[in-house]
């Protein structure tokens, strides 16, 4: 039964009441349930007009009087009377009848019989008024019934709405966002704020409130708990706090009103947000509008409490899911970050994740493996991924090689079983076994080194100690200075190998002093100049006079001078030029050796840095050298901070520059 249906009924009986008493007018009024006010009510008159008399809702009317009192009240004749009721006046009464609804001992409503003319109510018309009122009180009670039943559904239904909203919305902050949004709409209340909890102090996480109502909620604002006492006194008894601010008693502290919803409230509610034993926060509530009378019933509070239990339970699913969710971003950020190659198999055997390294090392994109079958990239079978496959055991790193599409690689690799399938991880190790392979070779190649030298040593020595056939002073003087020559080659490179072990290992002390460059490349130019007029070659050199000092390591900067020139002239043809061209650019000198000899091949240019390392053709058409100058001279160079390039075209000629970092200092003089 809607309002419509009870206002048609209560109608039927002021009309039945109207013809049957032949009166004015008759209207009916029902009260609120919660409040005991009368609100809801129809009113016709023998005019035909349906008005309600809505001023006898004073609460000095009549009809109040008798919702009040429960008692029936007659007038017989107004004017006899010294204080009329208020109402009498405006609608022109000379006489009423005023009677409660009457539910055993609760009052519903008020029937009220009026006249214009003075009546005497006689003992047939108090039957047939009790007999009215006892159909108006049935109608009134339907329509409290109804009304229950409304309220009911409606509080089934607004609870239903928040738990979908709230069911939908998974970020925290979105779930706070609904959910103050959606208990204002749903309450029809002005305002509303949610506050988290955060150890000892309370968060302002989200806050909605009316259009009409300016307002800017200090989101983001927190305060100690012990500056709220109501607050704290909800979170402690864990029950709802009502409060109004026009009832000394009840009403919230000033402060405590603007931290949590803002001045000008005139009713409210404290809500804490508690699931099973934990508190998460509080929903603050509040009511401006003053004639929205009674916000906070009893009953509006249980269903707040009912809502405030159901947002805490989604509060707290959503602080689960973002907590899951920095624990993936965690995992993740590991995995991302990882210096080994990471990789997952599922139970399938089919890659479910790899991380970048893994990328890199495989030489394959995550695309192409995820959701497939590994693809045969072991060159040894079984595998350890075969091993751990068949055995599902750990298989501690081992050594294997894969053949990536960038080639073979060494990896040292672990594999783990997982719950769902099995964990690889892997680094490469192809350059600390190429670095292993080159050390067998360094020891190969500097024995072979120290002997060439050492053998010519020894074989003119013999020819020497045997003494020459004709003691020929000249010859006798070539085989000494070849001694001699072969002695500086080893005494050389015996200073390269110890050096360069000195540096590699930081052991070498690098001592700075002011050093003049172009001193430096004379000292290199004239140390030697015998081998290059053995050559017939020109060396020139262009040092502008006015560089700044180098603040550098002497003997350094002297030897990588040295093994750059030296190879300049050393692969120059026969009467060829080497030019030494020192330039100051932004920050730093350059300095470089251009020769217009043999060239590097192009596949040999990342490598000649390397130690031992020497092109091919270079050893074949039989100039001798070590394979460490290039490696010597870059140690050095980096020891300074700086570096060296190269470009060379086979056949034409290389150039070696080096970088040398200047100090602040002259940076700023100078330039
Ligand atoms: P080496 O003692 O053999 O000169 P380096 O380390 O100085 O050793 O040089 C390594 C290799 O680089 C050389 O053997 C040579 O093949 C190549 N190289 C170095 N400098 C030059 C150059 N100026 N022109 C051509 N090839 C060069």
């Amino acid at each position: 039964m809607g309002v419509e249906m009870v206002s048609k009924l209560l109608r039927d009986v002021a009309e039945n009441a109207l013809k049957l008493m032949e009166a004015d007018g008759v209207y009916i009024f029902l009260c609120d349930e919660e409040t005991g006010e009368l609100g809801l009510g129809v009113g016709v008159w023998a005019s035909g007009k349906e008005e309600l008399p809505t001023d006898t809702l004073r609460k000095d009317s009549l009809a109040a009087r008798v919702a009040a009192t429960g008692l029936p009240i007659f007038l017989d004749d107004i004017e006899s009377y010294p204080h009329p009721p208020p109402e009498a006046r405006r609608w022109g009464l000379r006489a009423v009848a005023s009677l409660p609804l009457k539910r055993e001992e609760a009052v519903l409503g008020v029937l009220s019989v009026v006249y214009r003319a003075p009546h005497a109510f006689d003992d047939a018309d108090l039957r047939l008024l009790a007999s009215f009122a006892s159909q108006a009180a049935v109608a009134a009670e339907n329509a409290q019934l109804y009304a229950d039943l409304e309220a009911k559904a409606n509080e089934l239904a607004l609870l239903l709405k928040v738990a979908n909203t709230l069911s939908s919305s998974l970020t925290l902050s979105q779930t706070l966002n609904t959910l103050a949004e959606e208990v204002v709409s749903s309450l029809d209340i002005t305002l509303c704020s949610i506050a988290l909890l955060e150890n000892d102090s309370l968060s302002i996480q989200a806050a909605f409130a009316i259009r009409s109502l300016n307002w800017n909620p200090p989101i983001g604002k927190s305060f100690p708990l012990s500056s709220l006492p109501t607050l704290q006194r909800a979170i402690s008894s864990n029950r709802p706090i009502p409060f109004r601010q026009d009832d000394p008693a009840s009403a919230l502290p000033q402060h405590e009103l603007e931290a949590l919803l803002t001045k000008g409230i005139s009713s409210g509610l404290i809500l804490p947000l508690s699931t099973a034993g934990r508190t998460l926060g509080t929903i603050s509530l509040g009511e401006m509008r003053r004639w929205q009378r009674a916000a906070f019933t009893p009953h509006r509070i249980n269903l707040c409490q009912a809502m405030a239990h159901q947002a805490a339970l989604a509060i707290e699913r959503a602080q689960l899911y973002q907590k899951t969710i920095e624990e993936k971003q965690r995992t993740e950020t590991i995995l991302r970050e990882a210096s080994a190659g990471l990789l997952t198999l599922d139970s399938n055997l089919l890659v479910s994740s790899l991380n970048p390294t893994a990328e890199a090392i495989l030489g394959l994109k995550a695309h192409q493996l995820i959701g497939k079958p590994l693809p045969s990239l072991f060159t040894q079978q079984p595998s350890p991924l075969d091993l751990a496959i068949q055995s599902h055991k750990r298989i501690p790193p081992t050594e294997t090689t894969i053949a990536s599409p960038k080639g073979p690689k060494d990896l040292l690799l672990a594999v783990a079983p997982l719950p769902d399938g099995f964990l690889l991880s892997f680094s490469d190790i192809t350059r600390l076994k190429e670095i292993d392979r080159l050390k067998s070779n360094i020891v190969a190649n500097v024995s072979h080194e120290l002997r060439t030298p050492l053998a010519s040593i020894k074989a003119y020595t013999e020819i020497l100690l045997e003494g020459l056939e004709e003691d020929d002073p000249s010859l006798r003087h070539k085989f000494l200075s070849i001694i001699n020559q072969e002695t500086d080659r080893l005494a050389e490179l015996i200073d390269n190998l110890l050096d360069l072990s000195r540096l590699e290992a930081g052991r070498f002390q690098v001592t700075r002093q002011l050093l003049s460059l172009s001193q430096l490349v004379q000292e290199a130019v004239s140390s030697l100049s015998i081998q290059a007029q053995r050559r017939n070659i020109s060396i020139h050199t262009d040092i502008p006079p006015n560089l700044p000092p180098l603040h550098a390591d002497r003997e350094l900067i002297l030897t990588m001078i040295k093994n750059l020139l030296s190879n300049a002239i050393k692969f120059s043809h026969q009467g060829g030029r080497v030019d030494i061209v020192a330039k100051r650019e932004q920050g730093h000198l350059a300095l470089s050796f251009v020769d217009r000899g043999i060239g590097i091949p192009k596949e040999d240019l990342p490598h000649i840095f390397e130690k031992f390392y020497r092109v091919r053709s270079t050893t074949e058409s039989g100039i001798t050298g070590s394979g460490l100058g290039l490696t010597l001279a870059k140690q050095a160079a980096e020891a300074h901070g700086g570096t060296i390039e190269v470009q060379s075209q086979l056949g034409k000629g290389s150039t070696f520059t080096v970088i040398l970092p200047l100090p602040r200092s002259e940076e700023s003089e100078h330039e």
